[in-house]
């Protein structure tokens, strides 16, 4: 067994000072039981805790890694830059070579803005629509995530009239937002046709993640972009891609190239910072004008821009642009789902695996049907998830401590990194589910 001694104590001595000893909550390992770990290190594909553990990362900081850890040319570039100032209150050479890189990479925009998080990300551009349509419904979708801002976490209005679900509620939020929010369940077009005929006059924008990565990785039907994109169109509302995760995931740019889809504005964060925090919207002049001086909307940051980021999100981002970049992240992807997908068969485990590019999930319940939409997700077995957490971690993979989020491949990861993950996944899986019936037997209990 390994041992957790010293993240125990450590954690002992973070809840006195932090609320659950975390500045996140999914660092708790609320959602899979067990003691949550404290890193010390990490580099590539490793990540070592501060009991000298070591574990294959496939959390990879919530997906904001993909060169996996302390990957040489970021270090390089943010220890220069310390060495020349950490932040300074004014513009840099090295904030306009990342906005032209993006911009340049993505046909759908032409402005971009740097913030310091996906959540200020979408926050802004939420802002924006709202003061460009002078209308204020956002409508979001069940099991999408973006981030912490009131208006994106208020619980939409019409919860329960549709059955859709909303992912994570909370308190504190003022009334009055929590009618500003529709809901629509994921790839549901009946739905959301009904719900722009009801209310398509009153819609500032549709926001939604192009692939759902917030409820574990849930892709979307052919033609639902296209859809949205329509009902926007008729009815006035613009058209918000957020592309926090799916930015610069699958190829250099925002995934709306690849999916043919033309959003208003865009949100990125995560990868675009190389390791560092950041957000940034973008879109076509026209809606981004709004945020200049004098004019319709604020929105401003001390940190936002800040040199030590923009030096290590240049340097991520040139390593992405080099030739055979994706197409090796592409095979990666590939390798590990055919290595899940064999294991399975062999293992006679009835679970789905779906994957894009480097990003991929394993639906946690007895079917071989991709999930859709949230009201999917919620059908999975999140018992066998905890212990297959546990025992992975035991077995020296680090999975998200969540079973709402995906898994995520790095550059850093090698072929025996995936073909032993897939071994122990499915191993872990097998133990667990054992004994139970298709026609709904308990699970195993762990001994
Ligand atoms: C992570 C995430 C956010 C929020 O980004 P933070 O940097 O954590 O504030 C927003 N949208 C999506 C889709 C995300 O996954």
């Amino acid at each position: 067994m390994k041992s957790h001694t010293k993240s125990t104590d450590l954690f002992r001595r973070g809840r006195a000072v932090l609320p659950d000893g975390v500045s996140s909550p999914m660092r708790s390992f609320s959602q899979v039981g067990g003691t949550p770990i404290c890193a010390a290190s990490a580099k590539g594909a490793t990540i070592t805790d501060v009991d000298g553990n070591v574990y294959i990362d496939f959390l990879n900081a919530f997906g904001a890694l993909i060169l996996g850890h302390a990957r040489e040319e970021v270090v390089e570039a943010v220890a220069r830059q310390a060495s020349m100032g950490m932040v300074y209150g004014l513009s840099t050479a090295l904030e306009y070579e990342l906005a032209e890189k993006i911009v340049a990479s993505t046909p759908s925009i032409e402005k971009i803005r740097f913030v310091c998080s996906g959540t200020e990300a979408v926050m802004t551009a939420a802002r924006i629509a709202r003061s460009h349509t002078g209308r204020s419904l956002l409508l979001k979708f069940g099991g999408a995530y973006h981030g912490h801002s009131d208006a994106l976490l208020a619980s939409p209005s019409n919860l329960g009239a549709n059955g859709a679900r909303t992912k994570g509620s909370t308190q504190g939020i003022a009334e009055s937002l929590n009618r500003e929010v529709l809901l629509c369940e994921y790839n549901d077009e009946e739905q959301l046709a009904a719900l722009f005929s009801a209310h398509g006059d009153r819609i500032a924008a549709v926001l939604v993640e192009p692939f759902a990565t917030n409820m574990g990785f849930v892709k979307p039907q052919p033609g639902f972009h296209r859809l949205i994109r329509e009902l926007c169109d008729r009815h006035g509302a613009l058209f918000i891609f957020d592309e926090v995760v799916t930015g610069f995931r699958f190829h250099f740019g925002g995934v709306c190239n690849s999916l043919g889809i033309d959003p208003d504005l865009v949100t990125f964060g995560k990868i675009i910072g190389g390791g560092a925090p950041i957000g940034a919207y973008a879109g076509k002049t026209q809606f981004m004008q709004h945020v200049a001086v004098g004019k319709k909307v604020f929105q401003s940051g001390t940190f936002a821009a800040n040199p030590l980021t923009m030096a290590a999100g240049n340097a991520a981002l040139d390593v992405l642009s080099r030739p055979g970049f994706y197409g090796e992240l592409e095979e990666k992807g590939a390798w590990l789902e055919a290595a899940i997908t064999s294991q399975f068969a062999a293992r006679r485990i009835p679970y789905h695996v779906s994957r894009h590019g480097a990003l991929a999930g394993v639906a946690f319940r007895d079917s071989r049907e991709p999930m859709k939409s949230y009201r999917d997700v919620k059908t999975q077995d999140y018992e066998v998830f905890k212990k297959v957490h546990a025992r992975m971690l035991e077995r020296g993979f680090l999975m998200p401590p969540s079973l709402e989020e995906p898994i995520f491949i790095s550059a850093a990861h090698s072929r025996d990194d995936l073909t032993s993950f897939a071994d122990a996944l499915a191993e872990s899986i097998q133990l667990f589910t054992t004994g139970r019936t298709a026609l709904g037997g308990r699970p195993a209990t762990l001994s």
